[in-house]
């Protein structure tokens, strides 16, 4: 028996990933099925389908799955849930369609055909009302409301059967991480309890502080990075990747972190997201998920503690994955040493802080960083980057 926790909803994981065999028939089937073009986030659904990650779920939400999800973190059969995972079309398209009839749904950016969906449901929703629960604001210029606003009218729920990743497993081929094999890397590293680390940034000193500390009070630490869809700016992850592994080569025990990825599109929830993020590694073998400032959050939308409040409000086995909360972390010049909200006495006058933007200039215009903030060997990389850029 394994000793890590066991995937959401008391079941087994439940990947929804064709086997080679069912995967030809099914593209050949497809040619002769109407066609669905995706939406980012879909796409991104889909993948989080397909891998497991999304377990129990088996397909995109019916309606009453999706009133649960939103108004109570509940799917119809009482398992905790916390953001509806639905697929979208418009009425014209939706009309023609009938209860039982098999979709083939495609990449919206490279038409490819990513997976089938066994129309079981179809329904509209009230989507001021999924927002002001979900995001806990209705305004359009909140990232995530504002793809549910852009979303067609008509909701389409059932099973789905998932064809392809896309490029992930070739493209992020040491990172890209299913559910089953990062259980098996815990299980043969003999981790029972362990720390996620969600990022979607190179780690500075701050993250890496973080990190120690998940990894202090468990057997280990799995550093999952969000391989989805990015702002523009944002550094590239192939970049981001040698990063954060140059840090954990040349400041982490062997043995103590992993780093990883998987294919989830930011929706920017704040609380609720952390639920979610929550959720999806408990799916993939993680006791605890650390949760510090403002998770997830986008602009000033949720305060900077919402996000670990939020658990407090769950009953009792919703979720079994816990939070580490962990305050603000940053260098202070008078502990001389990491500290964190929590526990540093001194203003903030004495602790560094570079805001992104700084950092950027820093590291394109060669000007030094503090080793306070980062690590050499993590800002030659940026530095080398940035320097590419420049020259482009
Ligand atoms: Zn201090």
């Amino acid at each position: 028996m394994s000793k890590l926790v066991p995937p959401h909803g008391g079941g087994s994981l439940r990947p929804l990933l064709a086997s080679a065999e069912e995967r030809a028939d099914a593209l050949r089937r497809a040619k002769r099925l109407k066609k669905v073009s995706l939406s980012s986030r879909e796409v991104s659904d889909l993948f989080m389908l397909g891998m497991g990650a999304y377990t129990p779920l088996t397909g995109f939400m019916g309606h009453d799955d999706w009133k649960g999800a939103v108004t109570e973190m509940k799917l119809s059969d009482g398992a905790f849930w916390p953001i509806p995972i639905t697929l979208s079309l418009g009425r014209d398209m939706a009309g023609n369609l009938r209860v039982g009839d098999e979709l083939a749904l495609a990449d919206g950016e490279t038409d490819e055909i990513l997976g089938l969906v066994m129309v079981r449901e179809k329904y509209t929703i009230d989507r001021n009302l999924e927002c002001k629960h979900v995001f806990r604001t209705t305004d359009p210029k909140h990232p995530g409301v504002e793809k549910v606003l852009r979303q067609g009218e008509v909701n389409v729920g059932g099973p789905v059967l998932v064809l392809s990743e896309g490029d992930y497993p070739v493209r992020y081929k040491d990172l890209y991480l299913r559910p089953e094999q990062s259980r098996a890397e815990f299980e043969r590293r003999g981790w029972k309890q362990v720390a996620a680390f969600q990022t979607r940034n190179p780690m500075h000193r701050s993250h890496e502080h973080l990190a120690k500390i998940a990894a202090e009070v468990t057997d280990g630490v799995f550093i999952h990075q969000v391989l989805g869809k990015l702002k523009g700016g944002d550094i590239p992850a192939e970049i981001r990747t040698r990063a954060i592994q140059a840090m954990i080569d040349n400041y982490f025990k062997p043995n103590i972190a992993i780093q990883a990825g998987y294919p989830i599109e930011m929706r920017y929830a704040g609380p609720r997201e952390a639920l979610i993020h929550a959720l999806i590694r408990q799916n993939f073998g993680c006791s605890h998920l650390v949760v510090g400032r403002d998770h997830a959050g986008v602009g000033s939308y949720y305060g900077p503690l919402d996000a670990q409040h939020i658990f407090d409000e769950l009953w009792d086995g919703a979720l079994l994955c816990k939070p580490l909360k962990i305050d603000v972390t940053f260098y202070c010049y008078k502990c001389a040493s990491m500290a964190t909200g929590k526990t540093c006495p001194h203003d903030p006058e004495h602790h560094l802080a570079v805001s992104g933007t700084r950092l950027r200039e820093m590291l394109s215009q060669g000007e030094k960083v503090p080793a306070e903030f980062s690590r050499p060997e993590v800002v030659a990389i940026l530095r080398e980057y940035y320097r590419s850029l420049g020259k482009a």
